[in-house]
């Protein structure tokens, strides 16, 4: 376990887009992060921010890097205890699915095809098709970056609610996810497959996976947040997620944005809510598509966008 120097972003972003790291470790257990922990303390650097890197599915950095460390959680394994199963907080999504199918847990169906690891669902409550993180929880176990003291949380100790959860408080911001309990239910392997293999199968179709990209730039509008005269009118296209809302992707593709290309950053023809990376995209561009967003729906419509990414390091 060795702590880098200048380790590059972009290879670590679903977007591939970023610049150096100053400082990056890569811990594969709760021990390594300890040990890491440890000698980040002792390191004298004007660089003392951290930064706590999943799958890199949800992040825009910055073409001029983060100065700080960048600590990668591959804190892996599954064991199945009875109904309920210990994950690492490293493990993707897609490899605790196929544990699920394998042993007949029930639960998690609503994740097929959701990208990313178990730590970063856990701490922003990833949901889609109606199912959220929250809901088969038992336990988390995180580590305080300060006090290297580990710390175990039920469901309620979490307060999860839409999107949110402690984790992303100030103070839970300072603690690392590295384990989670969850508590599934056994049902036939075949039915679990097929509720699956239909999430993946309609994002496929729906996403522009084809391209390098970080999901939904923004997050859908609640309705509360209309304005009266366009209820109406937007009313028909609602969904519920899961309070009701207005896709962004529509408004998106009401000011005319769709395809709008800045650089190597384009709005996706297949769903205007993805910026996709043709290639060499630079943050810069991105970011220009996204300021361009906010202003036309705002002039349009007076409805605020709101970014569902976020952005880390220097931009
Ligand atoms: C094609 C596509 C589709 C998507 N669809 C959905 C969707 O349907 N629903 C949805 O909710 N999201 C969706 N997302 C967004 C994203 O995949 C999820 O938010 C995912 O859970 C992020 O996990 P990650 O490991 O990639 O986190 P990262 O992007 O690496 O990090 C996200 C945040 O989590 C924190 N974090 C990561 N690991 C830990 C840890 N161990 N401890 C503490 N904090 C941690 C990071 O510091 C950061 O703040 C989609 C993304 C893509 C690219």
């Amino acid at each position: 376990m060795v702590i880098q120097k200048n380790v590059l972003l972009k290879n670590y972003s679903n977007y591939k887009i970023g610049g150096l790291a100053a400082y990056f470790l890569e811990v594969e257990s709760t021990e390594e992060l300890k040990e890491g922990l440890k000698k980040w303390n002792n390191i004298n650097s004007e660089f003392k921010q951290f930064f706590i890197l999943g799958g890199g599915t949800n992040i825009l950095f910055g073409d001029n890097g983060y100065s700080g460390l960048v600590i990668r959680c591959e804190i892996k394994g599954i064991k199945l205890k009875e109904e309920r199963i210990k994950v690492g907080a490293g493990v993707l999504m897609s490899k605790l699915l196929d544990f699920c199918i394998e042993n007949s847990l029930s639960g998690l169906e609503w994740a097929g095809g959701l990208p990313g690891t178990v730590g970063g669902s856990v701490r922003g409550n990833a949901g889609a098709f109606g199912g959220e993180t929250k809901d088969c929880i038992a336990e988390v176990k995180s580590l305080n970056i300060d006090s290297l003291e580990e710390i175990t949380r039920n469901n309620q100790e979490c307060w999860f609610s839409y999107r949110d959860s402690y984790f992303k408080t100030d103070k839970g911001s300072r603690e690392i996810i590295t384990e989670v309990m969850l508590t599934l239910k056994n049902k036939d392997k075949e039915e679990i497959k097929k509720i699956i293999e239909e999430k993946i199968n309609f994002r496929i179709k729906k996403h522009p996976l084809e391209y390098p990209n970080i999901g939904s730039i923004f997050k859908n509008i609640e309705m509360t947040k209309i304005p009266d005269s366009l209820k109406e009118e937007f009313g028909q296209n609602g969904k519920t997620d899961p309070i009701p809302v207005i896709p962004s992707a529509r408004i998106i593709n009401l000011c005319g944005l769709k395809g709008k290309r800045v650089g190597d950053a384009q709005f996706s023809e297949k769903h205007p809510n993805f910026i996709v990376n043709l290639g060499n995209a630079k943050a810069g561009d991105v970011k220009a598509l996204v300021e361009m967003a906010k202003k036309e729906v705002f002039e349009k419509f007076k409805i605020q966008l709101e970014e569902e990414i976020m952005y880390v390091g220097n931009f």
